[in-house]
Protein backbone atom coordinates (compact mmCIF):
# COMPACT_ATOMS: atom_id res chain seq x y z
CA UNK A 1 0.00 0.00 0.00
CA UNK A 2 1.17 3.02 -1.07
CA UNK A 3 1.94 5.37 2.52
CA UNK A 4 -0.17 8.28 2.81
CA UNK A 5 2.25 10.52 4.73
CA UNK A 6 5.92 9.60 3.85
CA UNK A 7 9.22 11.37 4.45
CA UNK A 8 12.40 10.08 2.47
CA UNK A 9 15.67 10.96 3.59
CA UNK A 10 14.17 14.47 4.57
CA UNK A 11 17.05 16.79 5.62
CA UNK A 12 15.18 19.99 7.77
CA UNK A 13 16.88 23.21 9.22
CA UNK A 14 17.06 26.73 9.06
CA UNK A 15 18.73 28.94 6.45
CA UNK A 16 21.20 26.34 5.04
CA UNK A 17 22.02 24.53 8.36
CA UNK A 18 20.15 21.31 8.69
CA UNK A 19 19.10 20.18 12.51
CA UNK A 20 17.43 16.93 10.92
CA UNK A 21 19.21 14.55 8.84
CA UNK A 22 18.10 11.68 6.21
CA UNK A 23 14.69 11.17 7.97
CA UNK A 24 12.55 8.21 6.26
CA UNK A 25 9.61 7.02 7.51
CA UNK A 26 6.29 6.03 6.67
CA UNK A 27 2.59 5.99 7.63
CA UNK A 28 -0.67 4.64 6.41
CA UNK A 29 -4.16 5.50 6.80
CA UNK A 30 -5.17 4.51 9.96
CA UNK A 31 -1.55 4.41 11.58
CA UNK A 32 0.18 6.29 14.61
CA UNK A 33 3.73 7.18 14.33
CA UNK A 34 5.42 8.67 17.23
CA UNK A 35 8.31 10.90 16.72
CA UNK A 36 10.18 10.81 20.02
CA UNK A 37 13.36 12.68 20.98
CA UNK A 38 14.67 15.03 24.01
CA UNK A 39 14.29 18.48 23.50
CA UNK A 40 16.26 20.16 20.19
CA UNK A 41 16.52 16.74 18.59
CA UNK A 42 14.31 18.13 15.36
CA UNK A 43 10.66 17.24 16.80
CA UNK A 44 9.24 20.23 15.70
CA UNK A 45 11.28 21.28 13.20
CA UNK A 46 10.22 17.97 11.14
CA UNK A 47 6.41 18.84 11.34
CA UNK A 48 7.00 22.33 10.23
CA UNK A 49 9.02 20.99 7.29
CA UNK A 50 5.71 18.21 6.58
CA UNK A 51 3.23 21.35 6.83
CA UNK A 52 4.95 23.57 4.54
CA UNK A 53 6.32 25.91 6.65
CA UNK A 54 9.68 25.39 5.97
CA UNK A 55 11.18 24.33 3.10
CA UNK A 56 12.95 20.94 3.06
CA UNK A 57 16.93 20.65 2.75
CA UNK A 58 17.01 17.64 0.96
CA UNK A 59 14.99 14.79 0.56
CA UNK A 60 10.82 14.49 0.20
CA UNK A 61 7.95 14.66 1.62
CA UNK A 62 5.22 12.61 -0.28
CA UNK A 63 1.24 12.60 0.22
CA UNK A 64 -0.16 9.23 -1.20
CA UNK A 65 3.13 8.90 -3.31
CA UNK A 66 2.85 12.30 -4.73
CA UNK A 67 6.08 14.80 -3.31
CA UNK A 68 4.50 17.87 -2.08
CA UNK A 69 7.43 19.95 -1.45
CA UNK A 70 6.16 22.80 -3.81
CA UNK A 71 3.20 22.98 -2.17
CA UNK A 72 2.36 26.06 -0.15
CA UNK A 73 0.83 25.05 3.79
CA UNK A 74 -2.17 26.23 2.50
CA UNK A 75 -2.91 24.00 -0.30
CA UNK A 76 -1.51 21.21 1.82
CA UNK A 77 -3.99 21.85 4.23
CA UNK A 78 -6.75 21.84 1.81
CA UNK A 79 -5.67 18.89 0.35
CA UNK A 80 -5.82 17.73 3.82
CA UNK A 81 -3.25 17.89 5.78
CA UNK A 82 -3.98 19.33 9.91
CA UNK A 83 -1.10 20.24 12.04
CA UNK A 84 -1.63 20.92 15.64
CA UNK A 85 1.25 22.93 16.82
CA UNK A 86 2.91 22.40 20.18
CA UNK A 87 1.15 25.93 21.24
CA UNK A 88 -2.38 24.71 20.34
CA UNK A 89 -2.83 27.39 17.80
CA UNK A 90 -5.92 28.46 19.86
CA UNK A 91 -7.51 32.11 19.18
CA UNK A 92 -7.32 33.54 22.95
CA UNK A 93 -10.25 35.81 22.66
CA UNK A 94 -12.71 33.30 20.59
CA UNK A 95 -14.47 31.20 22.74
CA UNK A 96 -14.82 27.77 22.02
CA UNK A 97 -18.31 27.70 19.32
CA UNK A 98 -17.01 30.42 17.70
CA UNK A 99 -13.95 28.60 17.31
CA UNK A 100 -16.00 25.67 15.83
CA UNK A 101 -17.84 28.40 13.70
CA UNK A 102 -14.55 29.48 12.49
CA UNK A 103 -13.67 25.86 10.93
CA UNK A 104 -17.40 25.77 9.40
CA UNK A 105 -18.26 22.50 12.00
CA UNK A 106 -21.45 21.17 10.70
CA UNK A 107 -24.37 19.77 12.92
CA UNK A 108 -23.18 16.64 12.51
CA UNK A 109 -19.63 17.38 13.06
CA UNK A 110 -20.46 19.55 16.62
CA UNK A 111 -22.13 16.42 17.54
CA UNK A 112 -18.97 14.12 17.15
CA UNK A 113 -17.44 16.78 19.05
CA UNK A 114 -19.95 16.62 22.02
CA UNK A 115 -19.85 12.34 21.81
CA UNK A 116 -15.42 12.46 21.99
CA UNK A 117 -15.23 15.24 23.84
CA UNK A 118 -18.09 15.69 26.51
CA UNK A 119 -16.23 18.04 29.05
CA UNK A 120 -16.47 20.53 26.06
CA UNK A 121 -20.16 20.77 25.90
CA UNK A 122 -20.54 23.29 28.67
CA UNK A 123 -17.80 25.76 27.62
CA UNK A 124 -19.33 26.72 24.17
CA UNK A 125 -19.24 30.20 25.28
CA UNK A 126 -15.97 30.43 27.05
CA UNK A 127 -13.28 31.78 25.56
CA UNK A 128 -9.87 29.53 24.73
CA UNK A 129 -7.46 31.58 26.78
CA UNK A 130 -9.55 31.09 30.04
CA UNK A 131 -10.00 26.96 29.28
CA UNK A 132 -7.55 24.63 31.54
CA UNK A 133 -4.66 23.16 29.29
CA UNK A 134 -6.25 20.12 28.77
CA UNK A 135 -9.73 21.65 27.50
CA UNK A 136 -8.15 23.95 24.87
CA UNK A 137 -5.81 20.57 23.78
CA UNK A 138 -9.59 18.97 23.54
CA UNK A 139 -10.56 22.04 21.09
CA UNK A 140 -7.58 21.98 19.62
CA UNK A 141 -8.07 18.35 18.66
CA UNK A 142 -11.39 18.77 18.33
CA UNK A 143 -11.04 21.57 15.28
CA UNK A 144 -8.49 19.03 13.99
CA UNK A 145 -11.60 16.25 13.97
CA UNK A 146 -13.99 18.28 12.50
CA UNK A 147 -11.55 19.19 9.21
CA UNK A 148 -11.39 15.30 9.00
CA UNK A 149 -7.55 15.08 8.11
CA UNK A 150 -6.01 12.98 5.26
CA UNK A 151 -3.01 13.42 7.66
CA UNK A 152 -2.83 14.97 11.14
CA UNK A 153 0.55 16.42 12.58
CA UNK A 154 0.37 16.59 16.69
CA UNK A 155 2.94 18.47 18.19
CA UNK A 156 3.67 17.87 21.89
CA UNK A 157 -0.38 16.86 22.57
CA UNK A 158 0.73 16.26 26.30
CA UNK A 159 2.89 19.68 27.02
CA UNK A 160 1.90 21.51 30.12
CA UNK A 161 -0.49 18.86 31.14
CA UNK A 162 -1.43 17.10 34.16
CA UNK A 163 -0.12 13.34 34.42
CA UNK A 164 -4.00 12.26 34.40
CA UNK A 165 -5.39 14.63 31.96
CA UNK A 166 -2.38 13.90 29.40
CA UNK A 167 -3.54 9.71 30.10
CA UNK A 168 -6.97 10.68 29.22
CA UNK A 169 -6.17 12.99 26.28
CA UNK A 170 -3.65 10.07 24.36
CA UNK A 171 -5.88 7.38 23.40
CA UNK A 172 -7.63 10.04 21.31
CA UNK A 173 -5.03 9.65 18.85
CA UNK A 174 -5.62 6.48 18.22
CA UNK A 175 -9.08 6.90 17.81
CA UNK A 176 -8.25 9.78 15.51
CA UNK A 177 -6.34 7.03 13.91
CA UNK A 178 -8.71 3.80 14.09
CA UNK A 179 -12.38 5.85 13.19
CA UNK A 180 -11.15 8.88 11.00
CA UNK A 181 -8.63 6.65 8.78
CA UNK A 182 -6.26 9.44 9.21
CA UNK A 183 -2.43 8.89 9.24
CA UNK A 184 -1.21 10.40 12.52
CA UNK A 185 2.56 11.85 13.04
CA UNK A 186 2.75 13.02 16.95
CA UNK A 187 5.65 14.28 18.03
CA UNK A 188 5.89 13.02 22.31
CA UNK A 189 8.13 13.70 24.79
CA UNK A 190 6.55 11.18 27.02
CA UNK A 191 7.69 8.39 25.76
CA UNK A 192 5.87 5.75 27.49
CA UNK A 193 2.98 7.36 27.16
CA UNK A 194 2.56 7.44 23.07
CA UNK A 195 4.11 4.62 22.62
CA UNK A 196 0.95 2.76 24.02
CA UNK A 197 -1.13 4.50 21.12
CA UNK A 198 1.37 4.29 18.61
CA UNK A 199 1.80 1.57 15.45
CA UNK A 200 5.55 2.68 14.94
CA UNK A 201 8.29 5.06 16.26
CA UNK A 202 11.17 6.95 15.32
CA UNK A 203 13.53 8.39 18.02
CA UNK A 204 15.78 11.26 17.17
CA UNK A 205 19.04 12.35 18.74
CA UNK A 206 20.66 15.27 17.52
CA UNK A 207 18.32 15.45 14.51
CA UNK A 208 19.34 11.82 13.17
CA UNK A 209 17.36 8.17 13.13
CA UNK A 210 19.01 5.95 16.31
CA UNK A 211 16.23 3.70 17.24
CA UNK A 212 12.77 3.05 14.78
CA UNK A 213 10.53 -0.07 14.90
CA UNK A 214 7.40 -0.88 16.07
CA UNK A 215 5.68 0.58 19.07
CA UNK A 216 7.18 -2.54 20.97
CA UNK A 217 9.80 -3.06 19.48
CA UNK A 218 11.06 0.69 20.58
CA UNK A 219 9.00 0.10 23.76
CA UNK A 220 11.52 -3.16 24.20
CA UNK A 221 14.60 -1.19 23.74
CA UNK A 222 13.97 1.00 26.58
CA UNK A 223 17.30 1.59 27.27
CA UNK A 224 18.45 2.74 24.06
CA UNK A 225 14.88 5.20 24.42
CA UNK A 226 16.03 6.35 27.96
CA UNK A 227 19.70 7.35 26.66
CA UNK A 228 18.55 9.08 23.94
CA UNK A 229 16.54 11.62 25.83
CA UNK A 230 19.09 11.56 28.35
CA UNK A 231 22.03 12.69 25.23
CA UNK A 232 23.94 10.07 26.40
CA UNK A 233 23.26 7.95 22.91
CA UNK A 234 25.84 9.00 19.96
CA UNK A 235 23.90 9.93 16.65
CA UNK A 236 24.58 7.32 13.76
CA UNK A 237 27.62 6.74 12.27
CA UNK A 238 27.51 8.62 8.88
P1 LIG B 1 11.60 20.91 21.59
O1 LIG B 1 10.76 19.92 22.26
O2 LIG B 1 12.55 21.60 22.50
O3 LIG B 1 10.85 21.88 20.70
P2 LIG B 1 12.40 19.60 19.16
O4 LIG B 1 12.87 18.20 19.05
O5 LIG B 1 11.04 19.90 18.66
O6 LIG B 1 12.55 20.06 20.65
P3 LIG B 1 13.25 21.64 17.36
O7 LIG B 1 12.35 22.70 17.92
O8 LIG B 1 12.89 21.05 16.06
O9 LIG B 1 13.47 20.48 18.41
O10 LIG B 1 14.71 22.27 17.27
C1 LIG B 1 15.80 21.56 16.67
C2 LIG B 1 17.00 22.48 16.62
O11 LIG B 1 16.70 23.56 15.75
C3 LIG B 1 17.38 23.09 17.96
O12 LIG B 1 18.77 23.09 18.05
C4 LIG B 1 16.84 24.50 17.86
O13 LIG B 1 17.63 25.39 18.61
C5 LIG B 1 16.96 24.79 16.39
N1 LIG B 1 15.96 25.77 15.95
C6 LIG B 1 14.63 25.75 16.23
N2 LIG B 1 13.99 26.78 15.67
C7 LIG B 1 14.95 27.50 15.01
C8 LIG B 1 14.94 28.69 14.20
N3 LIG B 1 13.81 29.36 13.97
N4 LIG B 1 16.12 29.10 13.69
C9 LIG B 1 17.27 28.42 13.90
N5 LIG B 1 17.35 27.28 14.64
C10 LIG B 1 16.22 26.83 15.18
Amino acid sequence: MTPRLELVGLDAGYGSSAVVRDLSLAAEPGEVVALLGANGAGKTTTLLTVSGLLRPLGGDVRLDGRSVVDRAPDRLARDGLCHVPDDRGLFPGLTVAEHLDLVRAKRSDRAQVDEWFPALAPLGGRRSGLLSGGEQQMLALALALVRHPQVLLIDEMTMGLAPIVAASLTPVIRRLADEEGCAVLVVEQHADLVLTVADRAVLLVHGEVALSGTADEVRRDHDAVVAGYLGALAPPES
